[in-house]
């Protein structure tokens, strides 16, 4: 039966060569075969440990860039220039008497006529308030269709505001009959209708004291109606933003 152990040895091997790796070094040491393979073993147990490190730190793919959105399709409105919003404060005449304008040039040459096909009332028109003013429309029911006297072209909102102050300083306070009114009661070519207009009265103040301050605070025409059908009031307009002065 000698010929069975050898054959046994002989297959054997292999598996006996492997499972003596935890003998003492001594084995390696006599025999370079089992040491190749040892260290063979011991690299691919390395290598695969610094493949586990390191997996989780490699660069993802990156994802591809997402569709665009609708909204960011659509182009951007470019920067528009901008009316300081206190505009230095102007000279004003002696007088401005009743049922007279300043300056002494039709509204249309001085604020610019309108020009509804340049106007857009979601870019254009603004809502600003002030605690110093009175509005008529935060008092009293306006004619259909209800009315927001807030509502004004963004223009106006520089001279405005300037306005407030100076009434304030006069001791008056100012009271806002109509802004923005898109339709109705102002006739066609009113600048009411882009919110370019303002009509204006002051507790405290005579008409055409006020209509001096409104010069004075930047609006680009002034026109004191001491006999308008609708009341006296001083009518106040502004240039378009982009507007530059003739
Ligand atoms: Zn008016």
């Amino acid at each position: 039966m000698a010929w069975l152990r050898i054959w046994w040895e002989e297959i054997t091997l292999p598996l006996r060569r492997i499972t003596s790796l935890g003998r003492p070094p001594s084995d390696f040491r006599h025999d370079p075969d089992l040491l190749l393979r040892g260290l063979g073993l011991a690299s691919a147990a390395l290598l695969f440990g610094l493949g586990l490190l390191l997996l989780p730190r490699l660069p993802h793919r990156a994802a591809p860039p997402p569709p665009p959105s609708p909204a960011a399709a659509k182009p951007v409105r470019p920067a528009r220039p901008v009316r300081p919003l206190r505009p230095p404060l102007r000279e004003v005449p002696a007088r401005i008497p009743p049922d007279t304008f300043y300056p002494a040039i039709r509204e249309g040459r001085a604020a610019g006529s309108i020009d509804l096909s340049t106007f857009d009332p979601d870019r254009d028109i603004i809502w600003v308030d002030d605690p110093r003013v009175w509005f008529s429309s935060d008092h009293r029911p306006t004619t259909p269709p209800p009315v927001d006297h807030h509502l004004m072209n963004r223009a106006v909102e520089g001279p405005f505001r300037n306005l407030v102050d100076l009434v304030e300083e006069a001791g008056g306070r100012l009271r806002v009959h109509a802004a923005y009114r898109p339709v109705g009661v102002h006739g066609r070519f009113s600048l009411h209708k882009e919110g370019r207009a303002i009509d204006l009265s002051a507790d405290n103040l005579s008409l055409e004291q006020l209509s001096l301050l409104a010069v004075r605070a930047g609006f680009d025409w002034v026109f004191h109606e001491a006999t308008a059908r609708g009341g006296a009031h001083v009518h106040a307009s502004v240039r378009r933003l982009d507007d530059e002065p003739e």
